[in-house]
């Protein structure tokens, strides 16, 4: 359920006319809407209501600090990747008491960072990862908290680059080692360990793997507890999928129940770091369309819609040819086309859609590239030297720009011409 709806032929983000906010705002833009944030925050939170735990959206998701603000306002943590993602969750006011820390390859200034800051958990990947963390420890006369990231060895059945809980994909450390890891880090003056985590990959669509991981992880923590090693947190990951087109993920609330049914002998604080499933659905990109025009090729005519915005905004279509619904801003006609919705860039890759029906469209029009509150602008870089796209949050009535558009100058900052010679 989300809050983007056509009134009176016009699509509206809760009670903001879309085309009313690219007037003022230009385009491409990227939309939120802030009950839609809260909804789905909400909505996956409450599935765990009278469980202890703690949802940690996952910042690389949507990093937007005004976003991040409004999760860590309902009580939410945040679950980082990068130095620049605890930046951004201090900066939108998360508390450090609510953050994890993810990722393989954590460097260590960006390990001082987050001990400096005092956040809950590091999940540790690696036996170099430990070693280096105890060394940061000592350094700041520090206690550092740490789970390990378990790979489970699980197939969560959805695309390649986003499966990370298979043995060949890089991350976490197999049950079968980490077990000798977290005994090496029990007798580390600087390390205390405090939880579990797993996370096995993103836009899952089937609970089944959820929870084959989860029983072995229970199946490890009950090793752990035979070594005397006790568990404070469990940190399930992130991972449940949303429909972009005809998939049937399962309801939050139905993911939340397997999980604590799974979960009910158990005496620990549930972590979860939910990215897609809260942020996705609540944001879409709004894109004009700059031409039309028709390639032919005797009986193969190809009808291309040329918009502004492209795959340097949105990068999903051309990484994992994910789909994304595109509905015109007016609501469309009877007539329908067959076309291809591209962008500007220079590469055959740059496309939103392929081969995709729509009612028809004409230059000026705008369009709303649906799904894109996830890994959409986050993912977006400044490629043909590009301005990133604006950023703009709806409440009710009212919008805010929370991020302008990049000007020329943004794009040249920090170079140089050579004084070499
Ligand atoms: C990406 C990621 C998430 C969020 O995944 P979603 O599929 O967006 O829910 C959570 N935890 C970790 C460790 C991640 O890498």
């Amino acid at each position: 359920m989300h809050h983007f709806k056509y009134k009176n032929g016009a699509l509206h983000c809760e009670d903001v006319s879309i085309r009313d906010i690219a007037d003022q705002v230009g385009t491409p833009f990227y939309l939120y809407s802030t009950a839609t944030l809260k909804r789905h925050f909400q909505a996956f939170d409450s599935g765990f209501d009278g469980v202890d735990h703690l949802t940690c959206f996952a910042v690389k998701a949507c990093s937007n600090i005004a976003v991040l603000n409004l999760f860590g306002q309902m009580g939410g943590g945040a679950d980082i990747v990068s130095g620049g993602e605890l930046f951004r969750a201090m900066k939108a006011g998360v508390d450090p008491k609510k953050i994890i820390y993810s990722g393989v390859g954590k460097t260590l200034a960006e390990m001082r960072e987050a001990m400096y800051a005092g956040i809950l958990m590091f999940n540790v990947e690696s036996p170099q990862e430990l070693d280096r963390l105890q060394d940061v420890g000592a350094e700041l006369g520090g206690t550092a908290r740490i789970a390990f990231r378990i790979n489970p060895d699980v197939d969560p059945k959805t695309h390649a680059y986003i499966s990370t809980g298979l043995a060949k994909n890089k991350f976490g450390v197999p049950a079968g080692e980490a077990l000798q890891e977290y005994l090496r880090a029990r007798d580390m003056e600087n390390i205390e360990i405090v939880g579990v985590s797993c996370h096995i990959g993103s836009q899952l669509t089937q609970i089944e793997p959820f929870i084959e991981a989860l029983r072995k992880i229970k199946v490890f923590v009950g090793r752990l507890e035979k070594e005397g090693i006790t568990i404070k947190y469990l940190d399930l990951g992130g991972g449940v999928g949303i429909t972009y087109d005809d998939e049937r993920p399962p309801h939050p609330s139905d993911y939340a129940k397997a999980v604590r049914e799974e979960l009910a002998d158990m005496d620990c604080t549930l972590i979860l770091e939910p990215g897609r499933v809260i942020s996705g659905n609540a944001g879409i990109l709004v894109t004009e369309v700059q031409y039309t025009k028709v390639n032919s090729g005797g009986e193969n005519d190809k009808r291309f819609v040329i918009v502004d915005a492209a795959m340097n905004d949105l990068t999903r279509p051309a990484l994992y040819g994910a789909y994304h619904e595109i509905i015109p801003v007016r609501e469309g006609g009877e007539s329908m086309e067959q076309v291809d919705i591209v962008g500007p860039i220079c590469e055959t890759g740059d496309f939103m859609a392929r081969d995709r029906m729509m009612p028809e469209v004409a230059q000026g029009d705008l369009l709303a590239i649906m799904s894109s509150g996830a890994y959409g602008f986050s993912m977006s870089s400044n490629y043909n030297s590009r301005l990133r796209a604006a950023e703009v949050l709806v409440s009710d009535s009212r919008f805010q720009i929370i991020r302008y558009r990049e000007e020329v100058e943004d794009l040249l900052r920090g170079e140089s011409i050579s004084a070499l010679g």
